[in-house]
């Protein structure tokens, strides 16, 4: 199987009845690279920035971040890389920024949260960012957003290194995007004015859906109770689908669900065409969409979403569409 995969590196990831799928890697560090070419992702969809602050016993300077991200845009030529601004607290801790302990951290004080209270750590990563990203694009993130404003907070420092870059005459990126993960579920009643503010938006559904799901994704006793592939999920999932059509903003998908092929075709199905996930899962999914009629499954997936009536679950639609097609 593996050989298999490895073959299909350089196959366009296009369904059976011809519709274009981005495949994207997700990755965290600078031996993740040669990944990319090796899966045969077409860039990074999801660059996790907290990896170089978890593995360092003291906070990076901006130098040392700039070097890492500069690398990266090198390695990555002309395949494109998202950076997420720092997603520190919750599960991934950082034992040099010591906050004091929280009961519930995974909805305490963390990433975006962090970062807006602590601007100067924002500001160092976003001129690092800009620097490396000099003559190029730079497409960033934040995550765990709740709220719109945040977004504007955060471009109000981002704007604000801009001009103090340029002041001092250093080159700026040729263009730049900015994004917000969604991955809280506050921002499902405020899709259209998310999918406005933003160049684009990534789903970050390990964290929506342990949000949704009020379900602790670092707990094993729970972790795996619920389904992603349930209804009420998916039908989440759609409207945010339904949300970036109607505003023309890109979206795409970086969380745990589309590593694995079941996932990912219901993902398809229910409309999205872009991806970020584990290298090692890029082979596999591709693997699944080459043979997938997506026209017809997604006819029959958004049927079976809305179904209340069906004994079915959407699991075992799936599973059934799959065997059968
Ligand atoms: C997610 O929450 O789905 C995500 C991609 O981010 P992380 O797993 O790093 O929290
Ligand atoms: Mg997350």
């Amino acid at each position: 199987r593996q050989e298999q995969f490895r073959a299909l590196r350089t196959v366009e990831p296009r369904t059976r009845d011809g519709q274009d799928v981005n495949l994207q890697m997700n990755a965290g560090l600078l031996v993740d690279l040669p990944q990319l070419v090796e899966s045969g992702a077409s860039g990074i969809g999801l660059f996790r920035t907290e990896l170089q602050f978890m593995i360092a016993s003291t906070m990076p300077k901006v130098d040392e971040q700039e070097k890492l991200y500069r690398n990266v845009l090198r390695q990555a030529g002309d395949r494109p890389v998202t950076f997420r601004t720092l997603d520190i607290g919750g599960d991934k801790v950082v034992p040099y920024f010591r906050s004091a302990e929280e009961e519930n951290p995974a909805l305490g004080w963390r990433a975006i949260r962090l970062s807006l209270d602590r601007p100067g750590l924002l500001r160092t990563q976003l001129r690092a960012l800009l620097k490396a990203a000099a003559g190029v694009e730079l497409k960033l993130m934040l995550p765990m957003v709740t709220e719109i404003n945040e977004l504007r907070l955060a471009r109000e420092l981002l704007n604000k290194e801009v001009r103090h870059l340029s002041r001092f005459g250093h080159q700026l990126p040729r263009k730049m995007q900015f994004g917000a993960m969604l991955e809280v579920p506050n921002l499902l009643w405020q899709l259209d004015e998310l999918m406005e503010a933003v160049d684009f938006v990534s789903v970050g559904s390990n964290d929506l859906f342990q949000f949704m799901m009020a379900v602790d994704r670092g707990n094993s006793r729970v972790a795996d109770r619920f389904d992603p592939l349930s209804r009420p999920f998916l039908r989440a999932l759609r409207q945010i689908v339904e949300a970036a059509e109607r505003a023309g903003t890109p979206l795409t998908l970086c969380g745990e669900i589309a590593g694995k092929p079941l996932s990912a075709m219901a993902l398809l199905g229910i409309g999205f065409r872009s991806i970020s996930m584990a290298p090692a899962a890029i082979g596999p999914v591709k693997s699944m969409l080459l043979s997938l009629d997506l026209g017809k499954l997604e006819e029959s997936l958004l049927a079976a979403i809305s179904d209340t009536e069906s004994g079915k679950t959407v699991r075992e639609f799936l599973t059934d569409f799959a065997d059968t097609n």
